[in-house]
């Protein structure tokens, strides 16, 4: 008989994980705080619309892919996705709209036509992307890392004779700037280290790796939404024989010195072989551990940014918009450094409005839109967040006035709002950080918190606040680390 594994949360991660042991007759069982699969992969629904509240944007679908062919299954009887023509349209302050095509080469077109841009930069970029990705991404993103033997591997050896080349040592802000004579694309592409929630005028410009994983190898978006990957990864899970137990939290890990030996739940033990935590770190530390010291050190890091969010029921329709838009700050700097330095919001902050009704019909009544706006903040460290999120939502309807030349407020039937405090409240993420700790360091790669110490056995972690990061291609990775890691 295989053994018994328990999971703490059925986040993306711990449903990869699910399905991953599953398919090798592990006898699985996921323990859910909520009423629902998928953590920040979440979903909410009004009178005929319906948000996707986390994640938007989709990419190395592959990863996904990936588990169901494990299981023996093929991903597109439960989730079909398309690859994104345009994948992001960009407003600029100065009036300048560029469209970001799928296909490079008319990328880079749009991007001499619009900022009289030389063709052949935008190409160069990302090829060098590529490149960093090809030397970095087994050594970092999809092995352990955490041990002797990779140091001596030929693919580290590889990395670090060609060193030079992975912009380690320069900021991501000033690689591209050497790259692009117009600040616009520098711009453009700075804004990739969001996609971690860092900060592009610190973190290293070895980040660049995250544009080539939307421009090189794809955008892409499920037919049904964000929320149906989760729905789609449950289902898998179900029909492979994984048991879910929504509403319970996990309470404690059963430990026998430092050996996991179960979960409790309601005060009652489920004893299993393993134990694979989908938490936040912070909390599982926090909270689940007894008599194991608290890695201070650990969290003691700087965190990745939160996000404010305003879900609107739109009365019309836009043509001007795409999935997804982004209205540019027209001081990015500036930005930045309110969030970092003041830890507060610009006011000029830039906006970024997904519509998931431009492809999924189904998702606002006809004649509507069903809008996500979005702005970086803070972490939540107990700012007065009432009083900062009314003074943004003002300066985000005066920016959107200005770019779309339409007054969007009284359109607004509808509103909720997530922000870092019912972000961490709801997913449990410490200080509500959208990915964990933030990659603004060069040394962030090596100190996130692996995913399993010797002097636990039987416990592993996976998930966007431990190795190699967050965002939902990492947390896959983790799953698939945890995966070869068990015997
Ligand atoms: C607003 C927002 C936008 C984002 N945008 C993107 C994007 O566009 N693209 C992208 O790739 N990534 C994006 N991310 C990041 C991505 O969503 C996360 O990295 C990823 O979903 C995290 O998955 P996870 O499995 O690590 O954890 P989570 O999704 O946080 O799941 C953890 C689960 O554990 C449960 N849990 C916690 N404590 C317990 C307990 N004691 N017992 C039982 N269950 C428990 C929680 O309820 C939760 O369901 C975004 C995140 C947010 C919040």
């Amino acid at each position: 008989m295989k053994k018994s594994v328990n999971i703490v949360g059925a986040g993306i991660a711990g449903l990869a994980t699910a399905i991953r042991l599953a398919a090798r007759d592990y006898r699985v069982t996921v323990f859910e705080r909520s009423d629902a699969p998928g953590g920040k992969l979440g979903t909410i629904y009004w009178e005929g619309f319906r948000w996707d509240t986390g994640p938007s944007l989709f990419t190395l679908p592959d990863l996904v892919e990936e588990l169901f062919v494990l299981a023996g299954s093929e991903m597109k009887t439960s989730v079909r996705y398309q690859k994104l023509e345009v994948i992001t349209r960009y407003f600029y302050e100065d009036g300048k709209i560029l469209n970001a095509y799928g296909e490079p080469q008319r990328f880079e077109e749009e991007a001499e036509r619009v900022f009289g841009e030389p063709v052949g930069h935008v190409r160069k970029h990302l090829d060098h992307s590529r490149e960093i990705y090809e030397l970095t991404s087994e050594l970092f993103i999809f092995s352990r890392f955490f041990r002797m033997g990779t140091f001596i591997s030929p693919k580290f050896i590889k990395a670090l004779l060609q060193a030079w080349k992975l912009d380690s040592m320069v900021t991501m802000h000033d690689a591209n700037a050497k790259r692009f004579r117009s600040p616009h694309l520098v711009q453009l592409f700075d804004r990739y280290a969001t996609y971690n929630g860092s900060d592009p005028y610190r973190a290293p410009g070895t980040l660049n790796i995250i544009s080539h994983l939307e421009h090189n190898l794809g955008a892409f978006f499920p037919e049904r939404g964000m929320h149906s990957l989760a729905l789609g990864m449950k289902e898998l899970a179900d029909r492979m024989g994984v048991i879910f137990h929504f509403n319970q939290p996990v309470e404690k890990v059963a430990m026998n010195r430092r050996e996991a030996k179960g979960v409790v739940v309601e005060g009652g033990i489920y004893p299993s072989e393993l134990v694979v935590s989908d938490m936040d770190i912070f909390y599982f530390y926090r909270d689940l551990l007894e008599d194991v010291a608290f890695p201070v050190r650990q969290f003691r890091k700087e965190r990745s940014t939160s996000a404010l969010i305003f879900y609107w029921a739109i009365d019309g329709v836009f043509p001007g918009l795409e999935l997804h838009n982004i209205f540019f700050s027209g001081n990015y700097r500036e930005e930045f450094s309110c969030l970092r330095g003041k830890r507060t919001i610009h006011e000029d902050p830039t906006i970024y409005l997904f519509i998931s009704s431009k492809m999924v019909h189904g998702d606002a009544p006809a004649g509507k839109e069903n809008w996500y706006v979005m702005i970086n903040v803070p972490e939540n460290l107990g700012q007065d967040w009432d009083s900062l999120i009314a003074l943004a939502r003002r300066n985000i309807l005066d920016k959107l006035r200005r770019n779309l030349g339409t007054d969007v407020e009284p359109l607004i039937l509808k509103e909720f709002v997530a922000d870092p405090r019912s972000i961490e409240a709801g997913t449990s993420s410490h200080r509500g950080s959208l990915y964990g700790n933030s990659s603004n360091s060069r040394i962030a790669a090596f100190s996130r918190h692996p995913n399993f110490l010797r002097k636990f056995r039987g416990l592993f972690f996976v998930g966007g606040s431990v190795h190699p990061g967050g965002g939902i291609p990492l947390c896959l990775a983790s799953a698939r680390i945890v995966d070869q890691q068990i015997k």
